[in-house]
């Protein structure tokens, strides 16, 4: 039984030859350039109608419908351990939900009482009831519930079609390569196709974060999201560009064209095999100055692309991600299986676990926010912890406990006083002596850090220095409280600026007051991603950066061909000037100069944008 069927792509029409080139721009969700024929993966929908039972065959559809849960709980583990082979354990762990998804008591017990009630069969009913939480969960807002309701299709999928005796169509018998159109796809769908024959991967659906995204990561197949209409557009069969780095998708690109990007690619697989190279080798100035270079996530999943990219730990792990994608408060042991899944995969790297950033922009449902009229100058990241002192404490006794034995930091958000870092501490204590009473084990001696973020905590410097182990510069919020440029208004995107003096020069005085006090600093905001600063901060004498993990190869890179010496007079020179653009004009010249042989960080991204 079943309608598997092997998969050919249409034979390619000449390139250039039948219709106008065509440019879409979607999301770069994976990075490198994939040239190949189209083939367009459109999955039949799920054919189900009610057939109605005789009193006789209700036992035999509810035998049915239990051998159908068995036989999919089955599917999903073999895709999970799939997944772990190509993936490791951490991306794997997408397919648990899945698990739990199936396991759900609702759709168990809903469906055995409506097939005895009604005496229609079981398809028909999970069917029902899934496409029921598939559209309320699309109803909300956020991308959490968005990725949920995939997964509940997902699984109503393969429930559905091992009730029907049906075979699921996987794009595991693709015969030659190509590059895949869908409208989108799920988690299995990645982890079932033949990496071998997808060079790239093209969606109408989809964002940065998505599963997808996070799987074409991990998999290292170019991949571009969200190009809304692309299936409607794509000739099967037509040769297509998709540029993961750009996150554009050329449709019927002419022969010039073809060959640009022949070349483009060529350039970018070499440019990312040397990068890779580098991934066991320290990141060093070549007159031997060590800089530590870590990276920042949002989700546990993400921790798996950190060492592959050669990251030394996580330097910033932002964990009001836990409460923006559920939706609800997570409990203390949910953290702690959270933070511990991280802590885990990184030993014996450092993970600095950032308290609570909630507030701004970050509001959750599971609490309540006021209306104000400044938001981002309101009820915000620590000052939310310290008003909901049990969240703080829950939170605080979460990373504890992940912390005996491993390299554990935690990092305040957003401190603005010295009172509140004292604050933090004594309540930081109490959870110990907590703790310590219930014989639980911890690091009795966490690293303490905080966020210099807001001007008043940069001018306090010295004396917050005194009250903490380590520094970590959030450039993003520096530069919007400093410059009074709300980070996410695009009426002034052009004066959000971190090469502005005044924030070079307050990251200068928090290195100098930190090194006084013989503590390290970070840059952990976007500006340590930004290889035009590099030199700079590396100058600056910043003792790590902390950045998105697919950076860390490219900052590394830049590192390893400068000395120390070239570094410190690039920064003295950037002080010199009295306007962001003069530093910025000055600092892409010497980059051209001194990285005239390496097609590093100038020709990717901005080039193609
Ligand atoms: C920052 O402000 O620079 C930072 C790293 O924190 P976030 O972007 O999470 O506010
Ligand atoms: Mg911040």
């Amino acid at each position: 039984m079943g309608n598997s069927k092997k998969i050919v792509p249409v034979k390619a029409t000449a390139p250039g030859s039948l219709q106008n080139e065509l440019t879409l721009r979607g999301v770069p969700a994976s990075p490198g350039i994939a040239i190949g024929p189209a083939h367009l993966f459109t999955r039949d929908y799920l054919k189900v109608e009610p057939r109605v039972l005789s009193g006789k065959q209700i036992a035999r559809e509810i035998e049915h419908f239990q051998a159908a849960l068995e036989e999919t709980r089955q599917d999903i583990l073999k895709t999970k351990s799939k997944a772990v082979k190509q993936t490791g354990d951490i991306v794997a762990r997408l397919f648990d939900s899945h698990l739990l998804i199936l396991d759900d008591v609702t759709l168990i017990e809903e469906t055995l009482e409506r097939v005895k009630e009604e005496k229609v069969s079981a398809d028909w009913i999970v069917h029902d009831v899934m496409q029921r939480s598939y559209r309320s969960l699309k109803a909300q807002k956020g991308e959490y519930f968005s990725q949920r309701a995939d997964d509940i299709r997902d699984v109503a999928r393969r429930l559905v079609f091992n009730l029907q005796g049906v075979k699921d169509e996987y794009l595991s018998d693709l015969e030659k390569p190509v590059v895949l159109i869908a409208p989108d796809l799920s988690p299995s769908d990645i982890i079932h196709l033949d990496r071998s024959h997808v060079l790239g991967i093209a969606t109408n659906l989809g964002g940065a974060t998505s599963h997808t995204a996070i799987l074409t990561r991990s998999l290292e197949v170019p991949a571009v999201t969200g190009l809304k209409n692309l299936t409607e557009l794509i000739c099967p069969g037509q040769e297509v560009i998709v540029n993961g780095n750009s996150g554009k998708v050329i449709l019927h690109p002419s022969a010039e064209r073809l060959t640009e990007y022949r070349d483009k690619r060529k350039k970018f697989i070499s440019f990312w095999t040397r990068l890779k190279q580098l991934r066991e080798l320290p990141t060093q100035t070549t007159d031997g100055r060590r800089m530590r270079l870590l990276a920042n996530i949002e989700l546990p999943i993400e921790s798996a692309s950190v060492l592959t990219h050669g990251g030394e730990g996580i330097g910033l792990f932002r964990t009001e991600y836990l409460y923006l994608t559920r939706g609800t408060l997570p409990t203390e042991s949910e953290q702690i299986n959270e933070y511990r899944n991280v802590v885990e995969s990184l030993h014996p790297h450092p993970v600095v676990i950032r308290t609570f950033d909630l507030g701004g922009d970050k509001v959750t449902p599971s609490l309540d926010f006021p209306k104000e009229a400044n938001p981002f100058l309101g009820w915000r990241a620590i000052r939310i912890c310290l008003d909901l002192e049990e969240m703080f404490r829950a939170q605080f006794s979460a990373i504890l406990q992940v912390s005996q034995k491993r390299d554990v930091r935690i990092l305040l958000p957003l401190i603005s006083s010295v009172t509140e870092v004292r604050r933090a501490k004594q309540i930081l204590k109490e959870v110990m002596a907590d703790l310590k009473a219930r014989k639980i084990p911890f690091n009795p001696n966490i690293p303490l850090g905080i966020m210099i973020e807001v001007p008043s905590a940069v001018m306090m410097a010295k004396e917050l220095a005194r009250e903490c182990d380590f520094f970590s510069v959030g450039t993003n919020d520096l530069v919007q409280y400093t410059l009074a440029v709300d980070r996410g208004n695009e009426n002034v995107t052009h004066l959000f600026t971190p090469f502005h003096p005044a924030i070079l020069r307050m990251i200068k005085s928090t290195v100098r007051a930190a090194h006084d006090r013989g503590i390290p600093v970070a840059v952990c905001g976007e500006l340590a991603g930004d290889p035009l600063a590099t030199l700079l901060l590396v100058g600056l004498e910043v003792d790590e950066l902390s950045m998105a993990p697919l950076i860390l190869p490219e900052i590394k890179k830049i590192i390893r061909s400068t000395t120390f010496e070239t570094a410190h007079k690039v920064a003295q020179q950037a002080f010199r000037y009295s306007t962001a653009e003069e530093v910025e004009d000055y600092l892409i010249h010497t980059m051209k100069k001194i990285f005239a042989d390496l097609p590093v960080w100038f020709t990717r991204e901005k080039e193609d944008a």
